[in-house]
């Protein structure tokens, strides 16, 4: 027994250590041998890349950030959460402009964006709202509410008309064929949740309010007794993911989708929704497509350019892994060269799976890639689906990314001077998005405005 001197004073851990049905488990877990970099490399077959000259002149960015506080009101351990959402807007020339003069003056550079944003303190654990009975209900509640008074133009649609269209597309039954139940776990009539839209009431005799942000099924998860940290996570995720269609529906409904000629978006993040609201990433993918499809006919037939760029995680730390040289440094990633990573080279180099179904399947509505800037920066970038075709992770070729080459040609200007492997305007909505309570102003509305006012040229 090795560990005797170290373990003796834990009889659990020894406990443990010993027990015959933990090294089983342990023993019939897959280990994979650290893998040969080079190896990887070869499989991975970077593509130099002719970067597309194509510079929109503004740049919509999106970032988000939820903390928990502790808030005193009698009750053990209550908890309330602020949930940001910023977006900002950036004129490129401009960017350019001050950029060349690096490092760049983050007073000067606050002239040239212009911020919007989405700021709620939301009920967690042991907080309860006026006229609700529980928490959960209390969320539920504040969630409708917050996605009922926020739009981009006042006299356009809310973030809660963007969720009701994008729950159209929701099937009725999840994938394992179950259908929601009520939020009510006390309902009378046992009932499936009556999905609809804005605020209606249940079927039973009880009455009780429902709204069709239930159907993000977020409370479901709710901690009634701790911190709910994560659901706030989950939370912030859907609005930020909200909050791009949400604009680009604007920008439809107001005739403006001309502007996406010189329009791009970036978000922070992965094109992906997680957790207990993943239904919303397909839904998502089909009115990107269906939006995608009306605006090519203003665009010149280009598509929309939508990044979603994440900063850490597995895909992050692989593509540092490919890049390491043998004595530490980095550069074994050609610059300007893309990695367009297959179902296979995923399962196999950076997620383990046995799975036939493809990665992401249920998550993503973009696919990945990896991306070595002019000047080094490493960039693990989302594009996304615009077409059934872009789907088949079996293959990947460049026609499986929409404007990939406009996306790389617009990276390699974005990329911060002063934070390695990160993008400018990334930085500067993480900037706002990391200040809660921020009120919101109509900037956006003033922006596509002003994208329209010029479009005669
Ligand atoms: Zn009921």
């Amino acid at each position: 027994m090795p560990y005797e001197g170290e373990f003796a004073q834990y009889k659990p851990l020894r406990r443990l250590v010993e027990s015959e049905r933990v090294q089983k488990l342990l023993g019939s877990y897959k280990v994979r041998t650290p893998s040969d970099n080079t190896n990887s490399l070869q499989i991975l077959q970077p593509i130099q890349i002719q970067a597309g000259d194509w510079i929109p002149e503004r740049l919509i960015a999106i970032d988000g950030s939820h903390a928990e506080v502790n808030i005193k009101n009698g009750f053990p351990g209550a908890e309330a959460s602020y949930v940001t959402v910023a977006c900002v807007i950036l004129d490129v020339a401009k960017m350019q402009k001050l950029d060349q003069q690096r490092p760049v003056n983050p007073k000067e550079f606050k002239t040239i964006e212009k911020a919007e944003s989405i700021d709620c303190a939301l009920p967690g654990c042991n907080v309860i709202s006026e006229g609700e009975k529980s928490a959960k209900d209390s969320l539920r509640k504040s969630i409708f509410e917050v996605l009922s008074a926020v739009r981009m133009c006042e006299d356009g649609e809310s973030l809660l008309d963007t969720y009701e269209a994008l729950l159209k597309y929701k099937p009725t039954t999840d994938q394992t064929g179950q259908t929601q139940k009520c939020p009510y776990e006390d309902c009378p009539q046992k009932n499936d949740y009556l999905r609809g839209d804005g605020q209606y009431t249940c079927s039973c005799e009880l009455a009780r309010s429902l709204y069709s942000t239930d159907a993000l099924r977020i409370h479901e998860r709710m901690n009634p007794a701790g911190t709910n940290g994560a659901i706030f996570g989950e939370i912030m995720q859907v609005w930020e993911r909200l909050w791009m269609v949400h604009i680009l529906r604007t920008l439809e409904s107001k005739k403006w989708l001309s502007s996406l000629r010189r329009l791009a978006i970036i978000l922070d993040g992965q094109l992906a929704v997680f957790g207990q609201p993943a239904w919303i990433s397909q839904a998502i993918y089909q009115e990107l497509c269906r939006i995608n499809t009306v605006a090519k006919r203003f665009t010149e037939g280009k598509d929309i350019l939508i990044l979603g760029v994440e900063k850490t995680g597995t895909f992050v730390e692989h593509f540092e892994n490919l890049d390491r040289k043998e004595n530490g440094g980095f550069g074994n990633f050609p610059c300007q060269s893309v990695g367009l990573l297959t179902d296979s080279y995923i399962k196999q180099n950076i997620i383990f799976s046995d799975s036939t179904r493809p990665y992401g399947d249920a998550t993503y509505f973009g696919r990945k890639f990896f991306y070595k800037t002019k000047c080094g920066a490493r960039l693990v970038v989302t594009l996304p689906f615009l077409a059934p075709q872009h789907r088949d992770l079996t293959q990947a070729e460049q026609s499986h990314y929409p404007r990939l080459a406009d996306a790389v040609g617009l990276l390699d200007k974005l990329v911060s001077s002063r934070f390695p492997n990160a993008l400018v305007p990334l930085v500067s909505a993480n900037a706002e998005a990391a200040i809660p309570l921020r009120l919101g102003n109509k900037v956006l509305e003033k922006l596509a405005k002003e994208l329209m006012a010029d479009n005669g040229r």
